[in-house]
C-alpha cells in the first residue's frame, strides 16, 4: 500500500480538473485550489438571469480524447454528459462569396468545395486522406508523449516521418500548393487561430485539424463546454479530491529545493508536490523568486504570445435565422487581420470573427424565441483597452456583423457583456491578457514548449495550455495525463 502523499493542484480549468482526477486515481491525496468562485477556468459558465453563457471554449473536438480521459480514471463519459453531433458543423461567411456550410456528411462538404474551385471535391478528398494520416500518427506517437530533451523530438522517426508529416513546412504554403481559391484555403487554415498562430507560422502538420473537424465532426455536449467542466468536477469529487474555490495561490513555503506548503489567500496547504495549471508565466514570474525560475524573463520576452480576444456575450430578443450554431467570418485579405495581431498590434478593422448561437442546440441557455450570442475577435495581446475603447469597438463590430451576416442584431440586444484582455489578466492572471498562452509555431512545439518539471524546484510540475501538447481542451487533458504520470514516477518511483 502506497503512503498517501499530498499533491496540491493549482487552477481548476480543464488541466487542473483532469490533473486532479489522474492524481487521485493514482492514489494521491489531492487538493484542487482555484482563485475564482467557479470552476472551469477559461471555460467557466456565466449565469446571467434568463441567459446562460459558456464563457470560453464552445467547440467540442476530438471526442476520443475526452472518452479516453474518463476511461483512464475508471469512469464512463456518458454518465456525466451526452453528445450531439452538429449539422451543419459550422457555417462560414465570406467577404466575396456566399456562405458555405461544412457538413458532417463529407459528400456535402466535397460538393461545397467543388463550387469553390475546379476539382475542389477531389482535392479535398486527397487533402483529408493526408490529414487523417497525420492525425493518426500524432495521436499514436506525438501527443501522448512527454519530451524531456531535444533528442526525444528530433529522433530518427521524427526526421524521417517529419518530412512526410510536413512538420518543417508552413501550413499556408502547404495548402496553397493544392488549393487556388481564397475561400477553400481559409476553411482549411482557420483552425490555426484556435492554436494561437497565423497559418504562415504554423507547421503544416496542423493540417490534421481538417481531419478533426471535417471527418471526426463537431459535437455539442449537454450544458456546453461548461457542462463538461461540471461533469469533470463531479468525477473528481467522487475520487475524493478536495476542491477549494475563491482561494488564490500567492507563493510557496520552501525547504531547500522543495516545496513543503502552498501559500494561499486562505492559509497554507501542506504539499509533497504541486501541479500548477494556471498560466505558466504567472506561475513562474509572480510566484517564484528570480533564482527559482526555469525560464528567464528574456526568454519569455522572445516567445510568440498567442492572441488575446475581444468577446461579446449578448442576449438577443429574437431568433437569428441566418446563423447556425457555429459561424465564422473571414475577410478576403485576412493577412491584414493576422498582421494586426502578430506584426503591428492594433485593433483589427473589418475583422474576422467567430460567432456562436449556442441556443440553437442548448435551448435552456436562452428564453424561447431569443438567442444566446457569443462573438469573438482575436486581437493582439497587450493592446490599450479602456472602457471607451471597448464600447466604441463594440459598436463598430456589431455593424460589421450585421453587414457580413445579413442579421440585424444591435436593436434587439437586451443583455450585453464585454470581456477583453484586461479581464483575461484580472480573472486568470494571464500575461498581457493572452487568451491562449503561447503560439504553436515550430519553435514552440513539443520539446520547445515550457517543460512539465521545474528545472529548479524538485517537486513543482506544470500542465495546461502552455505545456506540450498545447492549446485546446483536448490538448490540456493530455497535458495533465503527462504531468500526473511524471509526478507518479518522481514521487512513487
Ligand atoms: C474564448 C476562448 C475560446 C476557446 N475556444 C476553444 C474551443 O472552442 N475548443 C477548444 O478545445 N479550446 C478552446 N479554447 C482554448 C481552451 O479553452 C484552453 O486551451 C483551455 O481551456 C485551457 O485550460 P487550462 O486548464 O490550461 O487553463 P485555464 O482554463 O485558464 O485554467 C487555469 C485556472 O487557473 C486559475 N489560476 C490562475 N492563477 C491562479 C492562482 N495563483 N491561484 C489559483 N488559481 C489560479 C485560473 O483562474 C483558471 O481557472 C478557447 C479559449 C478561449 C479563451
Amino acid at each position: 500500500m502506497k503512503s498517501q502523499k499530498e499533491v496540491v493542484v493549482v487552477g481548476a480549468g480543464f488541466a487542473g480538473l483532469s490533473g486532479a482526477a489522474y492524481l487521485a486515481r493514482q492514489g494521491f491525496r489531492v487538493t484542487l485550489v482555484e482563485k475564482n468562485g467557479e470552476i472551469g477556468g477559461r471555460a467557466r459558465i456565466w449565469n446571467a438571469g434568463d441567459y446562460t453563457f459558456d464563457m470560453g471554449p464552445s467547440w467540442y473536438l476530438m471526442p476520443e480524447v475526452f472518452d479516453r480521459f474518463f476511461s483512464d480514471i475508471g469512469k464512463d463519459r456518458s454518465d456525466y454528459y451526452q453528445l450531439t453531433k452538429l449539422d451543419p458543423s459550422y457555417r462560414v461567411f465570406f467577404e466575396n462569396h456566399k456562405p458555405v456550410d461544412i457538413s458532417p456528411n463529407l459528400e456535402k462538404t466535397k460538393r461545397a468545395f467543388a463550387d469553390l474551385e475546379t476539382q475542389g471535391d477531389q482535392k479535398l478528398e486527397s487533402y483529408l486522406k493526408q490529414a487523417e494520416y497525420k492525425y493518426s500518427v500524432a495521436i499514436k506517437e506525438f501527443l501522448y508523449k512527454e519530451y524531456t530533451s531535444v533528442f526525444d523530438f528530433l529522433n530518427k522517426r521524427m526526421l524521417t516521418e517529419g518530412l512526410k508529416l510536413n512538420v518543417f513546412q508552413n501550413l499556408d504554403k502547404y495548402v496553397r500548393k493544392t488549393f487556388n481559391s481564397v475561400e477553400a484555403r481559409q476553411i482549411l487554415e482557420y483552425a490555426m487561430v484556435f492554436l494561437g498562430t497565423s497559418p504562415e507560422d504554423a507547421p503544416a502538420l496542423y493540417s490534421l485539424m481538417s481531419h478533426v473537424d471535417m471527418n471526426l465532426g463537431v459535437y455539442f455536449p449537454t450544458g456546453g463546454l461548461g457542462g463538461v467542466a461540471l461533469g469533470m468536477l463531479k468525477a473528481v469529487q467522487e475520487l475524493g479530491v478536495e476542491v477549494l474555490t475563491n482561494t488564490e495561490v500567492t507563493g510557496y513555503q520552501m525547504s531547500g529545493y522543495g516545496i513543503v506548503g502552498v501559500q494561499t489567500t486562505n492559509g497554507t496547504i501542506p504539499a509533497d508536490a504541486v501541479l500548477f495549471t494556471g498560466d505558466y508565466h504567472h506561475g513562474e514570474v509572480d510566484l517564484l523568486q528570480d533564482n527559482s525560475r526555469s525560464i528567464s524573463i528574456n526568454k519569455w520576452n522572445s516567445m510568440v504570445l498567442a492572441p488575446s480576444m475581444f468577446i461579446l456575450y449578448l442576449g438577443v430578443k429574437k431568433p437569428l435565422t441566418k446563423l447556425a450554431h457555429h459561424n465564422l467570418y473571414f475577410r478576403h485579405d485576412w493577412d491584414v487581420h493576422f498582421n494586426s495581431i502578430f506584426k503591428d498590434p492594433d485593433w483589427p478593422q473589418n475583422p474576422c470573427f467567430y460567432l456562436s448561437c449556442i441556443s440553437k442546440t442548448e435551448t435552456e441557455f436562452a428564453p424561447q424565441g431569443k438567442e444566446n450570442v457569443f462573438v469573438l475577435v482575436p486581437t493582439a495581446p497587450g493592446l490599450y483597452d479602456s472602457d471607451e475603447v471597448r464600447e466604441e469597438y463594440t459598436d463598430t463590430l456589431l455593424k460589421h456583423i450585421e453587414v457580413s451576416t445579413g442579421e440585424e442584431i444591435s436593436e434587439h440586444i437586451e443583455l450585453k457583456r464585454i470581456f477583453t484582455q484586461r479581464d483575461f489578466s484580472e480573472d486568470y492572471n494571464a500575461w498581457q491578457g493572452t487568451a491562449l498562452g503561447i503560439a504553436h509555431t515550430l519553435g514552440q512545439t513539443a520539446v520547445f514548449r515550457p517543460g512539465i518539471k521545474s528545472k529548479k524546484i524538485r517537486n513543482l510540475f506544470y500542465s495546461g495550455q502552455f505545456t506540450h501538447p498545447g492549446v485546446g481542451v483536448p490538448m490540456v487533458l493530455i497535458a495533465s495525463k503527462l504531468g500526473a504520470a511524471r509526478i507518479e514516477r518522481e514521487l512513487h518511483g
